[in-house]
Protein backbone atom coordinates (compact mmCIF):
# COMPACT_ATOMS: atom_id res chain seq x y z
CA UNK A 1 0.00 0.00 0.00
CA UNK A 2 1.21 3.53 -0.70
CA UNK A 3 0.05 5.90 1.32
CA UNK A 4 1.04 10.09 1.05
CA UNK A 5 1.08 12.77 3.85
CA UNK A 6 -0.55 15.94 2.73
CA UNK A 7 2.35 18.06 3.53
CA UNK A 8 1.99 21.47 4.70
CA UNK A 9 5.71 21.98 5.82
CA UNK A 10 9.26 21.26 6.79
CA UNK A 11 10.89 23.06 9.25
CA UNK A 12 14.69 22.33 9.76
CA UNK A 13 17.48 22.20 12.31
CA UNK A 14 14.97 22.62 15.60
CA UNK A 15 17.03 22.76 18.78
CA UNK A 16 15.00 22.51 22.28
CA UNK A 17 12.01 22.65 21.31
CA UNK A 18 10.97 18.34 20.73
CA UNK A 19 12.89 17.81 22.92
CA UNK A 20 16.41 15.78 22.46
CA UNK A 21 18.84 16.75 19.73
CA UNK A 22 18.13 18.57 16.38
CA UNK A 23 15.01 17.86 14.93
CA UNK A 24 13.22 18.67 11.73
CA UNK A 25 9.01 19.37 12.04
CA UNK A 26 7.16 17.60 9.52
CA UNK A 27 3.87 19.69 9.78
CA UNK A 28 0.32 17.72 7.71
CA UNK A 29 -2.87 19.09 6.88
CA UNK A 30 -5.78 17.99 8.74
CA UNK A 31 -7.24 18.03 12.48
CA UNK A 32 -10.48 16.87 14.19
CA UNK A 33 -10.21 19.88 16.50
CA UNK A 34 -11.18 23.32 16.28
CA UNK A 35 -9.07 25.40 18.81
CA UNK A 36 -10.21 28.69 19.53
CA UNK A 37 -6.87 30.03 19.54
CA UNK A 38 -5.19 28.27 16.66
CA UNK A 39 -2.20 29.36 15.16
CA UNK A 40 -2.35 27.17 12.61
CA UNK A 41 -6.14 27.57 11.65
CA UNK A 42 -5.00 29.84 8.71
CA UNK A 43 -2.61 27.11 7.36
CA UNK A 44 -5.17 23.85 8.10
CA UNK A 45 -7.21 25.43 4.99
CA UNK A 46 -5.51 26.49 2.29
CA UNK A 47 -5.16 23.56 0.68
CA UNK A 48 -3.23 25.14 -2.07
CA UNK A 49 -0.08 24.72 -0.08
CA UNK A 50 -0.54 20.99 0.61
CA UNK A 51 2.38 19.01 -1.57
CA UNK A 52 0.96 15.08 -1.48
CA UNK A 53 4.78 13.26 -0.45
CA UNK A 54 5.30 9.44 -0.43
CA UNK A 55 7.41 8.29 2.87
CA UNK A 56 10.59 8.15 0.41
CA UNK A 57 9.89 11.47 -1.29
CA UNK A 58 9.85 12.96 2.39
CA UNK A 59 13.09 10.86 3.64
CA UNK A 60 14.29 12.34 0.58
CA UNK A 61 13.60 15.83 1.79
CA UNK A 62 14.95 15.06 5.10
CA UNK A 63 18.25 13.15 5.16
CA UNK A 64 20.03 16.02 3.98
CA UNK A 65 20.60 16.71 8.53
CA UNK A 66 21.58 13.08 8.95
CA UNK A 67 24.39 13.95 10.05
CA UNK A 68 22.83 16.34 12.91
CA UNK A 69 20.10 14.12 13.76
CA UNK A 70 22.77 11.50 15.02
CA UNK A 71 24.94 13.73 16.66
CA UNK A 72 22.95 14.92 18.65
CA UNK A 73 20.57 12.12 19.03
CA UNK A 74 17.42 14.05 17.16
CA UNK A 75 15.12 13.06 14.59
CA UNK A 76 12.12 13.61 12.99
CA UNK A 77 9.05 14.77 14.33
CA UNK A 78 5.76 14.64 13.18
CA UNK A 79 3.05 17.33 14.02
CA UNK A 80 0.04 19.59 12.36
CA UNK A 81 -2.42 19.72 12.76
CA UNK A 82 -3.34 16.38 14.21
CA UNK A 83 -0.04 14.30 13.06
CA UNK A 84 -1.99 10.79 13.67
CA UNK A 85 -4.84 11.80 11.52
CA UNK A 86 -1.40 10.73 9.17
CA UNK A 87 -0.48 7.03 11.50
CA UNK A 88 -0.21 4.63 8.22
CA UNK A 89 1.73 7.13 6.41
CA UNK A 90 4.04 7.38 9.80
CA UNK A 91 4.42 3.85 10.20
CA UNK A 92 5.67 3.39 6.96
CA UNK A 93 7.91 6.01 6.98
CA UNK A 94 9.57 4.86 10.09
CA UNK A 95 10.53 1.60 8.89
CA UNK A 96 12.63 2.95 5.85
CA UNK A 97 14.22 6.00 7.99
CA UNK A 98 17.79 5.08 9.43
CA UNK A 99 17.06 3.46 12.82
CA UNK A 100 19.28 6.05 14.50
CA UNK A 101 17.23 8.84 14.20
CA UNK A 102 14.32 9.27 16.80
CA UNK A 103 10.54 9.56 16.06
CA UNK A 104 8.45 12.07 17.54
CA UNK A 105 4.46 12.85 17.20
CA UNK A 106 3.53 16.24 18.66
CA UNK A 107 -0.64 14.97 19.33
CA UNK A 108 -3.79 15.81 21.67
CA UNK A 109 -4.52 11.89 20.98
CA UNK A 110 -8.06 12.88 20.07
CA UNK A 111 -8.11 10.32 16.98
CA UNK A 112 -9.24 6.75 16.67
CA UNK A 113 -7.45 4.06 18.94
CA UNK A 114 -6.23 2.24 15.83
CA UNK A 115 -4.54 4.57 14.87
CA UNK A 116 -2.75 5.25 17.98
CA UNK A 117 -2.09 1.40 17.98
CA UNK A 118 -0.64 1.79 14.65
CA UNK A 119 2.53 4.07 15.86
CA UNK A 120 2.85 2.89 18.97
CA UNK A 121 5.69 -0.03 17.70
CA UNK A 122 7.65 2.47 15.78
CA UNK A 123 7.48 6.09 18.19
CA UNK A 124 10.17 7.01 20.39
CA UNK A 125 8.57 9.98 22.01
CA UNK A 126 5.54 12.09 22.14
CA UNK A 127 4.19 15.05 22.49
CA UNK A 128 1.08 14.98 24.06
CA UNK A 129 -1.19 18.35 23.67
CA UNK A 130 -3.90 17.14 26.09
CA UNK A 131 -4.91 20.82 26.40
CA UNK A 132 -8.13 20.16 29.17
CA UNK A 133 -9.58 17.65 31.63
CA UNK A 134 -12.48 18.93 32.46
CA UNK A 135 -15.05 17.51 29.58
CA UNK A 136 -16.74 20.67 29.52
CA UNK A 137 -14.11 22.81 29.33
CA UNK A 138 -12.26 20.84 26.56
CA UNK A 139 -16.11 20.60 24.50
CA UNK A 140 -16.18 24.53 25.24
CA UNK A 141 -12.37 25.01 24.15
CA UNK A 142 -11.80 22.58 21.17
CA UNK A 143 -15.32 22.09 19.66
CA UNK A 144 -14.90 18.30 20.22
CA UNK A 145 -15.57 15.48 23.25
CA UNK A 146 -12.35 14.89 24.86
CA UNK A 147 -13.43 11.14 26.34
CA UNK A 148 -11.27 10.10 23.59
CA UNK A 149 -7.80 11.57 24.01
CA UNK A 150 -8.33 11.19 27.45
CA UNK A 151 -8.41 7.54 27.03
CA UNK A 152 -5.28 6.99 24.63
CA UNK A 153 -3.48 8.89 27.10
CA UNK A 154 -4.48 5.93 29.14
CA UNK A 155 -3.83 3.35 26.71
CA UNK A 156 -0.10 5.05 26.56
CA UNK A 157 0.49 4.99 30.21
CA UNK A 158 -1.02 1.59 30.78
CA UNK A 159 1.43 0.09 28.40
CA UNK A 160 4.30 1.39 30.10
CA UNK A 161 5.51 4.02 27.81
CA UNK A 162 4.34 7.07 29.96
CA UNK A 163 8.16 7.66 30.46
CA UNK A 164 8.48 8.10 26.58
CA UNK A 165 5.73 11.13 26.93
CA UNK A 166 5.73 15.20 27.35
CA UNK A 167 2.35 15.80 28.41
CA UNK A 168 1.46 19.71 27.73
CA UNK A 169 -1.29 21.24 29.77
CA UNK A 170 -1.93 25.08 28.95
CA UNK A 171 -3.63 27.61 30.84
CA UNK A 172 -6.34 29.34 27.92
CA UNK A 173 -7.43 32.06 29.13
CA UNK A 174 -11.34 32.58 28.69
CA UNK A 175 -11.47 28.99 29.44
CA UNK A 176 -9.65 27.88 32.24
CA UNK A 177 -7.42 28.64 35.19
CA UNK A 178 -4.68 28.32 36.96
CA UNK A 179 -6.13 26.28 39.45
CA UNK A 180 -8.05 24.12 36.51
CA UNK A 181 -4.32 23.58 34.96
CA UNK A 182 -3.12 22.71 38.02
CA UNK A 183 -6.25 19.80 38.68
CA UNK A 184 -5.50 18.29 35.22
CA UNK A 185 -1.52 18.19 36.39
CA UNK A 186 -3.09 15.95 38.74
CA UNK A 187 -4.92 13.60 37.26
CA UNK A 188 -2.98 13.16 34.69
CA UNK A 189 -0.35 12.23 37.18
CA UNK A 190 -2.37 10.07 38.74
CA UNK A 191 -2.44 7.68 35.50
CA UNK A 192 1.40 7.45 34.89
CA UNK A 193 5.31 8.73 35.71
CA UNK A 194 5.35 10.68 33.03
CA UNK A 195 8.24 11.96 31.40
CA UNK A 196 7.02 15.88 31.63
CA UNK A 197 4.09 17.38 32.70
CA UNK A 198 4.41 20.78 31.09
CA UNK A 199 1.96 23.67 32.67
CA UNK A 200 2.37 26.92 30.13
CA UNK A 201 0.08 29.86 29.45
CA UNK A 202 -1.59 31.26 26.18
CA UNK A 203 -0.19 34.50 25.39
CA UNK A 204 -3.30 35.53 23.28
CA UNK A 205 -2.83 39.04 21.28
S1 LIG B 1 -5.23 20.60 17.99
FE1 LIG B 1 -3.67 22.07 17.32
S2 LIG B 1 -3.88 22.19 15.09
FE2 LIG B 1 -5.75 21.25 15.89
S3 LIG B 1 -7.20 22.94 16.11
FE3 LIG B 1 -6.17 22.62 18.09
S4 LIG B 1 -4.41 24.03 18.08
FE4 LIG B 1 -5.14 23.82 15.96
Amino acid sequence: MNTVLPLLKVERLRMETDGEGVTTLVAAMGCPLSCKYCINAPLLVMTDLVQNVTPEQLLGMVRIDDLYFQATGGGVVFGGGESLLHAEFIREFAKIMPKEWKLTVETSLNVPEDNLRTIMPYVDYYIADIKETDPERYRAYTGMDGERAWNNLKLLADSGLAGKIRVRIPRIPGFNTVEDVKKSAERVSAIGKFDKIELFSYIIR
